[in-house]
């Protein structure tokens, strides 16, 4: 595949897709020990075809993203909550974990290498950064893997849904997770087990599909790739409290955010039946960032969130707060960022 080069960019109109950039971080456990790691220019994975990974799904990932100031600086955000978050996930999953000191310092690397592919302050764009895991050992019973195979790539991405135009998201009648299964790791089988739903949503004119908890279906769980939030009518920021959903940094990053607005923001079960409770609704993930909900539509009746064609001036407000932080246009109070360069 070909390298993409700086020039070949539209900055303004990145999309959400692949590019091979120069450099990624690769590092490998195999003899009981990490082996140090390293940038390659090699985005190409070669591995046995009985590898544990292919077969029994022993895989993990992150998300995050580079951030570049109006000073031409580069700003990350919270990559530490992703390093304890990997490890969370590799505990469940039975890997081994990534040392948290390595996450980091391996996420600055790339950055840096890559640094003329963090898109211009003002374009909307962010470098896109995916740390990832897998069990690489040949193996035919099932069983944990004893090596693993540890990268970081970068690509350059776009706003995922562009400014804050309210999307209109369906109930799912599928789960992503089980009760007590995976819904708390950033896993692969997560993910693939969402595709057909979000299908089902799309192919029916949604954005996409949230899911209700699978134990009762009786409450709010989360989007595929993000955590729901809701605005009740005399104000309160709501967001799910579940055992099977991921928890999503941006998530914590706002509850901060909401309660220094006075928005008394609480982790509660929020019954699907009393969805009418709220003024305001969105998903907020790294890559959502926050994304409104227009309108919900649960066993064929449609709930309507404000005019459906603007973000009501809460989920604006959180918006500005939470990017202005990130972009480094606001104080950084509790010292969520770090600066690169
Ligand atoms: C990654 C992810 C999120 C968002 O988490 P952030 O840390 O905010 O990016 C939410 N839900 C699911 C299922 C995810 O995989």
């Amino acid at each position: 595949m070909a390298k993409t080069r700086p020039e070949d960019l539209d900055w303004n109109n990145l999309g959400f897709k692949y590019h091979d950039l120069p450099f990624r971080w690769v590092d490998k456990f195999q003899d009981g020990k990490w082996q140090g790691g390293q940038l390659t220019s090699d985005s190409t994975i070669t591995f046995n075809e009985a590898a544990e990974e292919l077969h029994y799904g022993q895989e993990i990932f992150e998300g995050l993203k580079a951030y570049r100031r109006k000073d031409g600086g580069i700003n990350l955000f919270r990559p530490d909550q992703n390093a304890k978050r990997m490890t969370k996930s590799a505990e469940r999953l039975l890997m081994e974990p990534y040392p948290e000191d390595k996450f980091i310092e391996a996420v600055k690397q790339v950055v840096l290498a890559n640094q003329e592919f963090v898109p211009p302050y003002g374009s909307g764009g962010t470098l896109y950064l995916r740390p990832f895991m897998m069990g690489t050992q040949s193996i035919v019973g099932v069983a944990p893997s004893e090596t693993y195979e540890f990268r970081i790539y970068a690509t350059p991405v776009g706003a995922y849904v562009k400014g804050l135009n309210p999307m209109p998201y369906v109930i799912s009648d599928y789960d992503r997770a089980a009760p007590y299964g995976t819904g708390q790791a950033k896993t692969a089988g997560n993910y693939a087990s969402s595709l057909m739903p979000s299908l089902l949503a799309k192919k029916a004119g949604f954005a996409d599909a949230l899911y209700l908890d699978p134990k009762e279906h009786k409450y709010i769980d989360e989007f595929g790739g993000a955590n729901f939030f809701g605005i009740t009518k005399d104000g309160q920021f709501q967001t799910p409290k579940s055992d099977s959903i991921l928890p999503s940094i941006t998530k914590h990053s706002i509850l901060k955010i909401a309660a220094d607005l006075g928005l008394d923001p609480i982790e509660t079960k929020i019954p699907i039946d009393n969805i009418d409770q709220f003024a305001e609704a969105g998903a907020m993930g790294t890559a959502a960032v926050i994304s409104p909900v227009g309108s919900l539509t649960y066993q064929d009746k449609k709930y309507s969130f404000g005019n459906e064609k603007e973000a009501g001036p809460i989920t604006q407000k959180l918006y500005d707060t939470l990017t202005g932080i990130q972009f480094g246009d606001l104080e950084d109070k509790y010292n969520w960022t770090i600066k690169l360069s």
